[in-house]
């Protein structure tokens, strides 16, 4: 059975006018809209719109400033207006749990326009619109989080509401466990906020939420967070999320402008996989991640069945796989740094590096090293962080002389000495000889596009200059290579090779041919 999960579309201004607003709620699908007449500012609107014919069901909402909400005055005028528009016919009106609990008095006059479940059905009016009750943490997820849920719980509301603020995606996965364990008691929206809480508002719909909000522009957002209705259908695959959904996700800190998502969920839909792929911001300690994959694996009822792993994270996966016994690649174990999590059949968890497997795939299909084995060619990696430790861990396998060249010596040498290649001063980068210069280092990566790692005239054209940086996808070391006459290959070749690799991994096929690289051409402009 598809999730019954409405879209709800808020409405934070007059401008375009509200019924305008309304019928594009309308033709855009949404299933509801709130009317937050604490934004809008203009009561008489609000109030023309209730009185005319209906367009789409409405949610009437005049939040507290405690709350996040724009009220500023006092309870006792919120109360009234509430009482005023109410009898106009929103078909839910939303109430925060600390006002309703405040005084009898108040939910007298809450009653007046909004029936409770606690009702007899003889007494319910057909005029009055279903009460929310409604919570907001705008500081924290708190640690007591049953608790917290379960005042609200103990009300006769028809639909319950919690939104926490998240400190990064861990709070985001227990707000999604505790909307797992109750959606199908009761109608309950169970939110976080941010960019840490889009998980909470995607999956929304696979764990049977009431609503998830989302604005209809890229404008119009009552929270921090809120999507917009096209990153949530055309991004996140929200017509086809159903309760069995598998949910993958790229980890890391921060992940805002990770291109992952959309080539992931492009692949998936492109495929008939019936999963989605998230962004999961954790933040960068090794705690941090241990507190998140530890949360995880003890959840298998949040389907997560594997993980993209990217900066600072990809050493702390080694450490925690190593540390639960987890079974590990061989070019993981090599580099020392994992880049892909698998949850295997029975809940346990294995790693991988498709960083590797990326950089031979863009090596091999650079047309000018079409016909030549790798075996025997002469490499130098710039660099000695996570990638250049892949790079050269493929690249050794494959029976290449690598040497690597970084601007910590020391870092140079112990990947040397773990890997069983060379070492070379970086001052002396300008004077290889090297047939393939493959740049692992941060330089030249977004924002600072001005930068190379290597001085184009040290370039000579029978040389092939890899980039692994991505953004931008011409970097200045891969514009100056080509003036140059070298032959040239993009960072975006290994991100699509390693991602593909990935998708083989979790989903046991290939990602559909050419779908990828054109969404990442899409999106990486
Ligand atoms: P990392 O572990 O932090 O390593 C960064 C490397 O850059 C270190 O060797 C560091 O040298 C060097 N570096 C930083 N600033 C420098 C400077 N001003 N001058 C000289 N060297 C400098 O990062 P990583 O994970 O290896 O990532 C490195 C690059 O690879 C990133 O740009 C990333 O975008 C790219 N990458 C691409 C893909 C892909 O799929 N295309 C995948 C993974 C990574 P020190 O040791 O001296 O600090």
């Amino acid at each position: 059975m598809a999730p019954t999960t409405q879209i709800a579309i808020p409405i934070v201004s007059n401008h375009p006018p509200l019924a305008d607003q309304l019928r594009a709620a309308y033709a855009a699908g949404a299933g509801l809209v709130e009317l937050r007449v604490d934004l809008i500012d203009d009561v008489a609107a609000v109030e023309r719109l209730l009185q005319g014919p209906a367009i789409v069901p409405t949610i009437l909402t005049v939040r507290a400033a405690d709350e996040g909400g724009a009220w500023a005055q006092d309870d006792a005028t919120r109360v009234a207006l509430i009482e005023r528009l109410g009898l106009l016919g929103p078909e839910y009106v939303d109430i925060e749990l600390a006002t309703w609990q405040r005084s009898a008095n108040l939910r007298q006059k809450i009653g007046l326009v909004a029936t409770r479940t606690d009702q007899p059905i003889a007494t319910l009016d057909r005029r009055r619109g279903q009460l929310i009750l409604s919570h907001h943490d705008f500081r924290t997820t708190p640690t007591d989080l049953d608790a917290r849920l379960a005042q609200l719980e103990a009300t006769p509301a028809h639909v319950l509401k919690a939104v926490f603020r998240p400190r990064d995606a861990t709070d985001a996965l227990r707000v999604m466990a505790a909307l797992a364990a109750r959606a199908q008691q009761r109608p309950w929206v169970l939110l976080a906020l941010d960019e840490a809480g889009l998980v909470s508002r995607v999956l929304a719909r696979k764990f049977g939420a009431f609503l998830t909000f989302a604005t209809l522009g890229d404008v119009g957002a009552s929270a921090p967070g809120q999507p917009s209705l096209t990153l949530l259908r055309d991004v996140y695959r929200w017509d086809a999320i159903t309760p069995q959904t598998r949910v993958y996700g790229v980890v890391g800190w921060p992940v805002t402008h990770s291109l992952s998502p959309h080539i992931h969920n492009a692949a998936l839909a492109a495929a008939g996989v019936d999963g989605v792929y998230l962004p999961f911001p954790v933040r960068a300690d090794q705690g941090d991640f241990n507190a998140f994959m530890n949360y995880v694996a003890a959840h298998p009822q949040l389907d997560i069945h594997g993980l993209s792993v990217t900066i600072p994270h990809k050493e702390h996966a080694l450490q925690w796989l190593r540390a639960r016994g987890g079974a590990l690649d061989a070019v993981s174990a090599a580099c020392g740094a994992v880049n892909t999590l698998v949850r295997r059949p029975g809940g346990t968890w294995s790693g991988m590096n498709t960083d590797a497997l990326g950089v031979r795939a863009a090596l091999t299909a650079c047309p000018r090293l079409h016909t030549q084995t790798l075996a025997g060619q002469s490499i130098a990696i710039l660099g000695a962080g996570g990638a250049a430790r892949a790079a050269a861990a493929a690249l050794v396998a494959d029976g290449c002389h690598v040497t690597v060249y970084n601007r910590s010596p020391q870092r140079a040498a112990q990947l040397a000495a773990d890997l069983g290649c060379s070492a070379a001063p970086w001052e002396t980068r300008g004077a290889t000889t090297a047939e393939i210069i493959i740049n692992c280092t941060s330089v030249g990566l977004h924002p600072h596009v001005n930068e190379t790692p290597l001085p184009a005239e040290t370039l000579r054209p029978e040389q092939v200059v890899f980039d692994t940086i991505y953004r931008p996808a011409r970097t200045r070391l891969l514009r100056e290579a080509a003036e140059r006459g070298c032959a040239t290959i993009s960072g975006l070749d290994m991100f699509l090779a390693q991602a593909a690799a990935q998708f083989t991994a979790w989903h046991g096929q290939p990602p559909p041919a050419g779908v990828m690289q054109r969404v990442l051409d899409r999106v990486a402009g």
